[in-house]
């Protein structure tokens, strides 16, 4: 696996792909890599004839009060676990090479960035925007995959997209979780022992919420009610927000139909704020919503 450290190189390196007719695949990271990180590269390894991942701390998309200093670092082992996951080319870039001095133009994705995260996390999703097209130019790639477990971030990134002509596919993939269900994030790692374990509290009410919709719930209040519930008989949770959205507006719905929706959780376990979603998509052919991934 090569290692590339400016754009100009970058570049080069893409355009070079690109007149061999490779089709290439792109996958952004924070670093800290993971099996959720990993199974989006076997997609991409899947579709496209070069995979490029980037590992770039984004500064824009952490609050003044965020773990920006503290977010783990394991750069040699994530080299390790994509190169024997087939990545072709990894783009790490320093802090200053996307963000020179002088740098003024941020992209804002206006209405979906404003609600959940983006409240609880004031300029997140403008951060992310603006590095995510930045990356998007520099790589070239035709298709780029992103989790689930991010669910606003991937739907904003899919308005960008859409809004800016992009030329690059965005895919969805589903959630990698830990054999208890919690859903693999770098920031797991911050949890202690006794925090882990009450972490898996979070699937627990994803699971009422699935129980609750195959004994033919369809109020998004009850279905909330029912989620809380679950959550705030951990004493170590405290609870962000819990919402019951349209998976495309990601406004809040009051009943559940044949269009797909989100239930979503923020939840601070001791001072570790994880999310997590269960998508609710109408089965094909049938009026009952199922939920997956
Ligand atoms: P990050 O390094 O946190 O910016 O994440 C990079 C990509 O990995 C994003 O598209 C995330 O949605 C995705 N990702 C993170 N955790 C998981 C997971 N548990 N399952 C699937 N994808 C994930």
């Amino acid at each position: 696996m090569e290692i590339i450290r400016t754009i100009s190189w970058m570049k080069e390196t893409v355009r070079q792909a690109r007149a061999e007719n490779h089709v290439g695949g792109f996958i952004p990271t924070m670093g800290a890599l993971h099996e959720g990180h990993l199974s989006l590269i076997r997609r991409a390894r899947v579709d496209c004839s070069r995979v490029y991942a980037s590992i770039f701390l984004n500064p824009a998309q952490f609050g003044p009060n965020e773990d920006l200093s503290k977010y783990p670092r394991t750069f040699e082992r994530d080299v390790e676990q994509l190169t024997d996951a087939g990545v072709d080319v990894l783009f790490a870039p320093e802090a200053n090479e996307i963000y020179p001095q002088g740098f003024h133009t941020y992209v804002n994705v206006e209405g979906l960035s404003e609600r959940l995260e983006g409240r609880s996390r004031p300029g997140h999703f403008r951060g992310v925007s603006t590095v995510v097209l930045k990356l998007f130019e520099i790589v070239q790639p035709q298709f780029a995959y992103f989790g689930r477990k991010d669910a606003q971030q991937v739907r904003i990134l899919q308005q960008m997209a859409i809004d800016l002509n992009l030329n690059v596919e965005i895919v969805v993939c589903p959630i990698v979780r830990e054999g208890d269900g919690l859903a693999l994030s770098s920031r797991n790692t911050y949890l202690n022992s006794e925090e882990r374990r009450a972490a898996s509290v979070l699937q627990h009410a994803l699971d009422e919420a699935r129980r609750e919709l195959n004994a033919g719930t369809r109020d998004a209040l009850q279905l909330q009610t029912a989620i809380g519930k679950v959550l705030s008989k951990e004493t170590l949770a405290r609870v962000d927000y819990v919402e019951i959205v349209d998976a495309e507006s990601f406004q809040p719905v009051s009943s559940i139909g044949a269009r797909p929706v989100y239930a979503l959780l923020a939840v601070f376990i001791g001072k570790t704020r994880l999310i997590d979603n269960l998508f609710i998509a109408p089965a094909a052919g049938q009026n009952v919503p199922v939920s997956s991934l």
